[in-house]
């Protein structure tokens, strides 16, 4: 979102929201491209300057009139998210605010497990939203994040209101698995493509969040800084980063027992695909050639692989962390002992 300052959250989002916002054609946008590098940003600073009603030059929101600074608070009354409960509170729509609707309040009382799904509840609640008259006579503007979130029955609900808006009414989907929606909404948005962002734009705002080593953790997520900073939050230093080959390589599994299982397991599999790549004579892409040690096969780095995939799949629920985790090292340091 755009404050007043008139600086963007994400300084790489200035160029393709210029461009988005210039060759918006439809009245549905689907923001689409790598996870971690600012989709949901990129909706609602479309959502933003749609309902901006002094808008700048290129039609970006001005950050300080009426409408922004609703939206600021999350109080716009012609703006509403969709995103699964699982999501609402990380990304500041807590179930507290006043779109957190149904699905967040059957949530709260029920006490389950939060849900990764868009469900069918929330669809019809902007189905009610979209049949209101704008309030501030501006636009309406749903956003929807992860749009592959949106369930089956959830996503054929929408589809109509995609398909025939009501007058004022336009969406920002935002999706990094557009093949997974369903190819009738795809086909129904304007795609906006949003790739990695250029790397000393992402290193300079990962310093400015407080990253130290910024590039090493940029590289070891792929360039994608806002897995670089949730990386960081988790614990994840650079140092530890660019020791990590050699300490597996010597079987200690306690090179990553501060580490969430997601995180080591994500990261236990850019090594193998690091050495892979290395046995083809192929450079590294996440660490750097000089923490790698040199291997001389593949034999065994296949079948690590596919042992870090299947651990991937249970990853959020393991049933002892710490048993996985040295089975999983000890499994990279035979593979790396024939591979090294
Ligand atoms: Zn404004």
């Amino acid at each position: 979102m755009l404050g007043p300052d008139g600086k963007l959250p994400l300084p790489w989002l200035e160029a393709p929201l210029a461009q988005a916002l210039a060759n918006a054609r439809s009245h549905a946008l689907l923001v689409q491209g790598p996870a971690g590098v600012g989709q949901f940003d990129m909706a609602l600073l479309l959502a933003q300057s749609w309902l901006c009603e002094a808008p700048a030059a290129g039609k970006l929101a001005c950050g300080r009139c009426a409408a922004c600074h609703l939206f600021l608070a999350h109080a716009h009354p012609d703006f509403m998210v969709l995103l699964p409960e699982a999501l609402r509170e990380s990304l500041g729509y807590g179930a507290d605010d006043e779109e957190g609707g149904a699905e967040a309040k059957t949530g709260k009382a029920s006490k389950a497990k939060p849900s990764r799904e868009i469900k069918i509840d929330a669809v019809r609640q902007m189905l009610g939203f979209a049949q209101v008259t704008a309030a501030r006579g501006r636009a309406k503007v749903v956003v929807v994040y992860p749009a592959e979130a949106l369930n089956t029955v959830a996503a054929n609900a929408l589809l109509k209101t995609l398909e025939e808006p009501a007058g004022m009414l336009r969406f920002a989907l935002a999706s990094s698995a557009p093949e997974a929606l369903l190819p009738t909404i795809r086909s129904r948005c304007q795609p906006v493509p949003l790739g990695l962002p250029p790397q000393e734009l992402a290193q300079a705002w990962l310093a400015e969040q407080g990253v130290e080593a910024a590039e090493v953790l940029l590289a070891a997520t792929g360039g994608r800084p806002q897995e670089a900073l949730a990386w960081y939050a988790d614990g994840v230093r650079a140092q530890a980063w660019l020791e990590l080959p050699r300490r597996v390589a010597r079987g200690e599994s306690a090179a990553l027992s501060d580490w969430p299982v997601p995180r080591a397991i994500a990261a236990l599999q850019r090594l193998t695909h690091d050495l892979l790549r290395g046995s083809h004579g192929a450079p590294p892409s996440y660490f750097p050639p000089t923490a790698l040690p040199k291997p001389r096969g593949a034999a065994g780095l296949h079948a690590w692989g596919r042992a870090l995939q299947d651990a991937a799949r249970h990853a959020e629920h393991p049933l002892n962390a710490g048993l996985l985790m040295e089975s999983l090292v000890a499994q990279g340091q035979r593979a790396m002992r024939v591979a090294a």
